[in-house]
């Protein structure tokens, strides 16, 4: 547990074994504790400075990270590394489409985890997002005047396993112990919710949109606890976007579009964008002049150019409403969180949307990171009456025969979780099982995405049915997963912790939910045949194998309509019709039932023979 003692010669805090809470941003990030005399969470600053370091790293003839790299942005464009968030647990392919807003290189490897190249060397967005945490943990322990090692860091609610995996690496290799990864929008509702009454119950809105990510979070608070109800959004979408779309109008503003410099203009011109993006936050039009043009954007063009991507955001509302099995109405306060909700046309468009006016009483550059140190200070036992509740954005299940998903955690499920279920052999003396881990909502597994396989060896020798192999899953309190595979009779286990080698990109999520309703109808017939075809096919092959058993106790009658019933279903099953399969089984069924029947209590009676009751 964290001791906390006041320096009384200095008026220092001293704390031992401090708990921090990271705000790890795309654009700024910042560090939060609970001051130990106030008991309120606040963020850390140097004297007569802002609590925020920009999320930036220049390699120059030594690395530096913050307000001092920014200044490299457009005197050394190529050696000056931003918005890293955005890359971490991608692809080149993931990413590509988007790498004309970056002024790096970013390495072109398909299918690998992207590199960004810097002179000669490579960094991964690990590196670099370690990079940026090793300063803020540098001037954390300048500040606190005591060494940090352990954190709590925020990620979007939208982040994938890969993507969290990736956070809480960065972490270990800026010597940071991470306690937790929690969700931006629930630290947000932290800080919000921090100092209520805790008899007071209500449902909250968190509207989150940063630098390059937006998150909408249903939350449930009552007796003090945060209980996530949905999540939904876009690891794609945020400020940077307006940046661009301010971008794109004066390239064309000057005639620059196509020409050979067009990229390094769009470089020149992405600061003077973010400067323009926040003047017309509180004006009407914004004049600049660039290479001794004017250039100017007013508020109405501005508006125009973001509406189309504020739409999606509004989309992604509906569905966190409808996951979370409620109407706008029953929403309580609508929480605005990040820097790019001070754009007005954001404000109004999530408040029409709620129909209500908005709550941003907290800093929305701070918000988070002050959840964060609300969360560390309940892991370091200190706060004790407040308890997270977090869910899982996608369902994860196995393959089971016929490549059916069975979901064992469904999407929204309250993080952290298990679930286990039972599973058995098909064929006889099976000695080993595959098991396929998978996410996403559609009945088939080959329409949702493979997250990892293993194999479980060695299983003993048994007949079909008989190996009894518990599958559990253990979503942990960071969202990432372990699932376990154990035969109960012989005890031989196995386990993986998940780790995809690439992320998701949140097209393929918005299509992985929409395939599942549009494919709803389709998916159902697929299951049903599927589950007709093994059933028929087990039934096949237990008959076979009793007969082969049994046949002197059978009759002669009974052996041929069994015969023949067999061929039946066997025909229904290369005819790939559900009811046929589904009438021939049937029929299988009632020949054999009764001699069935009739062979087990003739067994059951001679192993009673002679034996008192
Ligand atoms: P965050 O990721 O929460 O730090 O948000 C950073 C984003 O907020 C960046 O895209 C900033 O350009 C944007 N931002 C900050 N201040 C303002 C403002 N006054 N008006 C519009 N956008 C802003």
């Amino acid at each position: 547990m964290a001791k906390i003692a006041i320096n009384i010669a200095t008026g220092s805090l001293q704390q031992e074994e401090m708990i921090v809470g990271i705000d790890l941003g795309t654009t700024n990030s910042l560090v939060a504790i609970i001051h130990p005399e106030s008991k309120m969470p606040v963020a850390l600053k140097e004297h007569n400075s802002s609590s925020l370091v920009p999320s930036v790293v220049h390699f120059g003839d030594q690395v530096t990270v913050g307000e001092e790299a920014k200044k490299y942005l457009v005197s050394d464009p190529a050696h000056t590394i931003f918005s890293a968030k955005r890359l971490m647990g991608k692809t080149y392919n993931d990413v590509k489409n988007n790498s004309a807003s970056l002024a790096y290189k970013i390495i072109d490897d398909e299918n690998r985890l992207v590199k960004v190249q810097v002179g000669q060397q490579f960094y991964s967005p690990v590196d670099l997002s370690s990079l940026i945490l090793k300063e803020l943990k540098k001037q954390a322990e300048h500040i606190l005047k005591t060494p940090v090692s352990k954190a709590v860091i925020t990620v979007p609610a939208y982040f994938n396993d890969a993507q969290r995996q990736a956070t809480r690496d960065a972490g270990k290799l800026a010597g940071l112990d991470v306690l937790r990864i929690i969700n931006e929008p629930t630290a947000a509702s932290l800080a919000y919710g921090f100092g209520t009454h805790k008899e007071e119950e209500k449902t909250i809105a968190v509207y989150d949109l940063g630098g390059g990510t937006f998150d909408i979070s249903i939350l449930h608070i009552s007796n003090g606890i945060f209980e996530v109800l949905s999540t939904h959004g876009d690891t794609y979408l945020g400020g940077d976007d307006f940046d661009n779309a301010i971008v794109d109008h004066w390239i064309t503003q000057l005639g620059l579009q196509g020409s050979v410099s067009e990229s390094q203009h769009r470089q020149l011109l992405r600061l003077k964008a973010e400067e323009a993006k926040k003047h017309l936050s509180a004006h009407e039009t914004f004049e600049s002049v660039y290479e001794s043009k004017n250039i100017f954007i007013t508020k109405e063009v501005f508006e125009s150019q973001v509406r189309p991507i504020l739409d999606r955001t509004i989309v992604s509302c509906a569905n966190a409403l409808k996951d979370a099995g409620l109407e706008k109405g029953s929403i309580d306060e609508v929480v605005m969180v990040g820097g790019s909700t001070r754009v007005p046309l954001v404000k109004k468009m999530v408040s029409d949307f709620f129909g209500k006016p908005l709550n941003d009483r907290v800093n929305p550059d701070e918000v988070v990171a002050l959840g964060a140190a609300i969360q560390a200070d309940i892991l370091a036992g200190n706060t004790k009456d407040i308890l997270l509740l977090d869910v899982t954005p996608l369902s994860l299940g196995l393959e089971t025969m016929g490549g059916l998903m069975d979901v064992l955690l469904p999407r929204n499920s309250k993080i952290p979780t298990k679930a286990s279920r039972q599973y058995t052999t098909y064929k006889d003396g099976q000695s080993g099982m595959k098991i396929a881990v998978f996410q996403g909502e559609r009945d088939m597994v080959k329409d949702n995405r493979r997250l990892a396989e293993f194999n479980l060896t060695g299983i003993p020798a048994m007949p079909a049915g008989l190996p009894k192999v518990e599958i559990s899953f253990l979503i942990n309190a960071d969202g990432i997963l372990v699932v376990k595979a154990k035969e109960l009779r012989s005890g031989i286990e196995q386990s993986i912790e998940v780790k995809p080698q690439y992320g998701l990109t949140d097209e393929e999520v918005e299509r992985m939910l929409l395939d599942s309703m549009t494919h709803a109808k389709e998916d159902m017939d697929n299951r049903a045949l599927t589950e007709a075809k093994t059933e028929a096919e087990q039934l096949l092959q237990t008959t076979e194998k009793f007969i082969q058993r049994n046949f002197k106790e059978l009759s002669e009658q009974e052996l041929s309509a069994t015969s023949l019933a067999m061929q039946a279903l066997q025909l229904s099953l290369d005819m790939n019709d559900k009811n046929l399969i589904q009438s021939k089984t049937e029929e299988l069924n009632e020949i054999s039932r009764p001699y069935a029947e009739r062979v087990m209590n003739n067994a059951v009676g001679k192993a009673m023979a002679g034996k008192k009751v």
